[in-house]
Formats: structure tokens, C-alpha cells, sequence
């Protein structure tokens, strides 16, 4: 149940609901999904769903974490990215098959620690991530090509375009319980424009870190 034809058998539905790009097949055709859940469900780790990890948190579902991926790097070759909500860390080393340098922040510490743990056991060198509120960003790191968020603030949290490139952009979901959009901003020299990609469904970024 967790073997690669599994895991291909993921990247053929995938390809049939319409993700085109090869190079995200591919890094997901690469990235053990079933390490990134609880062991108990590790037989579902590569049927298209969320699954619950600890916490009242979910690993994003595999469509979602490809639309993303593509709109992240549809952008000209970005070697910076930020991720606010590591969760279980799929997603980020995801990212980690593609981009230089993957920063990710999570505010559920115990979170940030699990998902570590696997980064290094899987050998993933180019990717960091640390305890923090994603509404600050990692000003440190900044400037960032890509800011991606996988959990949904009920507004644009517009003040984190400032450690964003110009020409680069913000891929997020933004709204309530019952209704979220996925969008794309892009940052310009004056100001920033707006996308609008789909709907989707995310759990809540809420502010604050839980220790
Ligand atoms: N990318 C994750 C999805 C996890 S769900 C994956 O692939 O598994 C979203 C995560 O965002 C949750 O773990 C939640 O704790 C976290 N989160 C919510 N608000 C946050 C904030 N302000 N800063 C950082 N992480 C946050």
C-alpha cells in the first residue's frame, strides 16, 4: 500500500485531473507521502485526500499541493520560497525537489519539530524550517521569490508582500470556514496585482505560536 506503483498510481490520477506540468509529477512521484502521515494511515497516503495529522491539523491533499506547486513555479525559476504552514512538512519537500533554498514556518511547535525530524532523515539539505507565526514571515531570510501559504487567513495578510522581490508572489487561500478563494499577487514595482485560481479549503492561519 505504500509502494512506489502506489505512489505512481497517485501521479496517473493526478495527471488525468489535469496537473500538466512534468517537473511536479515528478518531484511528487519522488517525495514519500506515507512518511508524512501518522502510521495509522499510512495505507491512505496516496489516495487523493487531506488527512488528519496531530493537532486538529491535515496534510494537504495531493491536487491541492500540485496546483500550488505548479503556480510556484510558473514564475521564472524561483530559487527563494516561503512556506507559512509546514504541518507535516509534505508540501515543503515538495518544494524542496524544485527550488535552492525552502524556508517554512509553523506555529504548532511540536509541528515544527515532527516535521524537522523527517527533513533530516530524508536527507533534505535545502530546506529550513522554524516555530513562528507566518503573519511575520522570516524577515531575516527575506527577500523571498515565492511566498506560499497552505493554511487560509480570513484577509490578505498585505504587509507580508514587503519581504517579497519584485516580480514575485504571494499564492494563498483567503476566506472563512464556509467560503476560500486561492489567489496569486504579484508584486510590482508600484503596487501588486491579484489572480484568482480557484476555490479550495484550508484550515485557518491563526496567529500566535503554541509551544
Ligand atoms: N503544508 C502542510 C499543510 C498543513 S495544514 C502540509 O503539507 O502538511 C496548515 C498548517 O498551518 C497547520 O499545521 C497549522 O498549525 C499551520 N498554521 C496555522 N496558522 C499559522 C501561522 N500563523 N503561522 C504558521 N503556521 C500556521
Amino acid at each position: 500500500m505504500t509502494s512506489e506503483r502506489t505512489r505512481q498510481r497517485m501521479i496517473d490520477r493526478l495527471r488525468v485531473r489535469g496537473i500538466g506540468d512534468e517537473r511536479v509529477l515528478m518531484a511528487m512521484a519522488q517525495v514519500p507521502r506515507h512518511l508524512f502521515v501518522d502510521e495509522a494511515l499510512a495505507h491512505r497516503a496516496y489516495e487523493d485526500d487531506s488527512l488528519p495529522i496531530k493537532f486538529g491539523q491535515t496534510i494537504s491533499q495531493p491536487f491541492v499541493v500540485a496546483r500550488m506547486t505548479e503556480e510556484v513555479i510558473k514564475h521564472n525559476h524561483p530559487v527563494k520560497v516561503l512556506e507559512l504552514g509546514t504541518g507535516s512538512g509534505y508540501q515543503a519537500a515538495v518544494l524542496a525537489q524544485l527550488i535552492d533554498q525552502v524556508f517554512s514556518i509553523e506555529r504548532i511547535d511540536k509541528l515544527t519539530r515532527i516535521a524537522r525530524r523527517r527533513f533530516i532523515k530524508l536527507g533534505y539539505r535545502n530546506l529550513r524550517c522554524k516555530t513562528g507565526d507566518g503573519f511575520d514571515g522570516w524577515p531575516s531570510e527575506a527577500l523571498f521569490d515565492i511566498i506560499i501559504c497552505t493554511a487560509a487567513p480570513e484577509q490578505v495578510p498585505y504587509k507580508l508582500l514587503e519581504q517579497l522581490e519584485i516580480g514575485g508572489k504571494m499564492i494563498l487561500p483567503v476566506g472563512d470556514k464556509k467560503q476560500q478563494k486561492l489567489i496569486a499577487i504579484v508584486k510590482e514595482k508600484n503596487g501588486y496585482h491579484e489572480e484568482l485560481l480557484g476555490e479550495v479549503f484550508f484550515v485557518p492561519l491563526l496567529e500566535g505560536v503554541v509551544r
